[in-house]
């Protein structure tokens, strides 16, 4: 936009100026207590098969992940409402159909996870399933349920069907998931495990959660999530406890997505998607990294 804006001839100056407010209005009038939401990109990436019955159907930032079974499919995560297309289009160019999703997962509920998740649910008529602390966020849109407090750009409001716990599973055609209740990034954030067969063997997959801490969230003495050191401390023991070869997470760029794909794409000898050791490297330099904000702002509040 300030490029436009430029680019107009000087002598326009005042038409600059009206210009520049008018837009500068238009973005940056936040409603009181409601906090803007990060831009949204969406760049179509894929789709194509990571291993055994799961595909990447996701955009090129946000991971979605279709499980595959003779009954009918499991989708974990939805993207931005803008993702939507971009699922519809991956599932298809597959070879699958959308209506054959019977039942939608996620990891935590941000809008660029599960932002969308109503017009998938439209698109497919699956079964929501949520944990407990963050179904109040997907059914409200971001309005309430998120210890942030209500954002800006609320999205599409979505039913839950079904409510989940720790250690509680979804199962669909021989396919079994479970969930791990993993709280800091949210207070509902979830991570999966499950086994795929893969030339002969067994293998264990984990979808790691979100471990980052969000960009003006206060860990010491936060009024919004006061037990937030506590949440992550615990997840970060159950997280390196969780058996992870096939390494996945609701960003790609937490395990090197698209590194792993154009190896993939090489011809890789083995499937660059098995990586333990990057899955645990992925937790310990998260804990660390919350250990030194932790540290950091426990110095300044001296
Ligand atoms: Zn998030």
């Amino acid at each position: 936009m300030s490029d436009i804006i430029n680019s107009l001839p000087g002598s326009r100056i005042l038409l600059r100026l009206m210009l520049l407010a008018a837009f500068a209005s238009f973005v940056a009038w936040p409603l009181p207590g409601v906090t803007q939401q990060p831009q949204r990109v969406v760049e179509a990436f894929g789709p194509f098969k990571i291993i055994g019955n799961i595909y990447y159907v996701g955009d090129k930032g946000n991971a979605v992940y279709l499980f595959t079974t003779p009954e009918g499919h499991i989708l974990f995560d939805t993207g931005y409402p803008e993702t939507a297309p971009v699922v519809r289009e991956s599932v298809e160019k597959l070879g699958f159909r959308m209506r054959d999703i019977k039942i939608m997962i996620n990891g935590h509920a941000h809008v660029d996870h599960v932002g969308g998740h109503a017009l998938i649910k439209e698109m497919t008529g699956a079964q929501i399933v949520a944990s407990e602390l963050d179904a109040p966020v997907i059914e409200s849109g971001a309005r309430r349920g998120d210890f942030r407090g209500p954002r800006a750009n609320p999205w599409a409001p979505a039913k839950v069907d079904r409510i989940i716990k720790d250690g509680d599973t979804v199962s669909l055609g021989g396919v079994t998931l479970t969930a791990h209740h993993t709280p800091g990034h949210t207070l509902g954030n979830l991570s999966w495990t499950t086994t795929i067969e893969e030339g002969g063997r067994r293998l264990n997959v984990a979808i790691m959660p979100s471990i980052g801490v969000n960009q003006g969230v206060r860990v010491v003495n936060n009024p919004r999530n006061p037990t937030i050191i506590d949440q992550y401390q615990n997840t970060f023991r159950i997280l390196k406890t969780l058996p992870c070869e096939v390494f996945l997470s609701p960003h790609g760029s937490h395990y090197g997505l698209e590194a792993k794909y154009a190896r993939m794409q090489a011809g890789a000898a083995q499937n660059p998607f098995i990586d333990p050791v990057g899955c645990r490297q992925y937790v310990e330099a998260g804990e660390a990294r919350f250990m030194k904000q932790v540290e950091e702002e426990s110095r300044a509040a001296r």
